[in-house]
């Protein structure tokens, strides 16, 4: 089952006279349950492609069907309701609400699905749980870790249950021994049958993935099985 196909995807800015195309061609198709990793320089694409990916923009050209539904003409409305149902989104800088707890960080997403509070709480534990924090519910951001504030995220991200969990290198702001307890949750999450796309400029990330997809100056460059990626332990 397919939950990511976009067909000759192309994304243009017009910058007063300057053109920038982005992303020229982009034709690529992720089953659920995959895990693949975008690499390419700075300035090849990555961030247009991811944007487009997690719903927050929409392509120039081209068709994107996200989980058997075609994004591509969508209005920005409707584009903002898929993307809080089918995309979990994780990024450099956690963006964590710093007055709130773990728990209650977490639970935020189901205020918009309309979940009672009990409900909300029973979800967010669970949220937690899998990523081993629930000991730290009634924490808040500054009384975390860096490694732990990235767990909490990625809980936040998963607690609507969403078909994709995108990550914007989700490491950028952890050091290298935190960066591998991300890496091995995100690994324990692939096993479990979520499908995780992680945008990233580190090898060191991206051989984590089971699939490596190098974008350049706007096009797929290589689109390669990672058969032996990389392991925590
Ligand atoms: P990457 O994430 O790989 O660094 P980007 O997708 O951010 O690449 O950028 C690809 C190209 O598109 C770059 O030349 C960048 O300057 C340009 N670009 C990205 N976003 C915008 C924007 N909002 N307006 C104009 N140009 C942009
Ligand atoms: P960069 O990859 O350049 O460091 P970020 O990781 O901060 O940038 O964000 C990547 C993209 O996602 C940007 O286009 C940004 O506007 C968008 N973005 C960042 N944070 C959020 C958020 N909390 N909600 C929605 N969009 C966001």
């Amino acid at each position: 089952m397919k939950i990511i196909e976009t067909s000759h995807i192309a994304k243009r800015y017009i910058m007063g006279t300057e053109i920038i195309d982005a992303l020229k061609d982009v034709t690529i198709s992720v089953s659920k349950g995959e895990y693949v990793a975008f690499m390419g320089p700075s300035g090849s694409g990555k961030s247009t492609l991811m944007n487009i990916i997690g719903c927050l923009d929409s392509p120039t050209s081209g068709k994107y069907i996200l989980n058997s539904k075609d994004v591509s003409d969508m209005t920005e409305n409707e584009l903002a309701e898929v993307r809080n149902k089918e995309i979990g989104f994780v990024f450099q800088t956690f963006n964590l609400l710093p007055r709130m707890t773990s728990l209650e960080n977490v639970a935020l997403p189901l205020i918009y699905a309309g979940y009672t509070k009990a409900q909300r709480t029973e979800r967010a534990m669970a949220a937690l749980k899998s990523v081993g924090l629930e000991q730290r519910a009634g924490h808040r951001p500054n009384e975390l870790s860096g490694g732990q504030r990235q767990r909490v995220a990625v809980a936040r991200a998963l607690v609507n249950d969403p078909s994709i969990l995108l990550a914007d290198e989700p490491t950028g702001n952890l050091d290298t021994r935190t960066s591998y307890e991300i890496m091995d949750l995100f690994d324990q999450l692939h096993s479990k049958g979520n499908t995780i796309v992680v945008v990233t400029h580190e090898d060191d990330i991206a051989k984590y993935a089971h699939r490596i997809i190098r974008l350049r100056d706007g096009l797929v460059e290589t689109d390669v099985v990672n058969a032996n990626p990389t392991k925590v332990k």
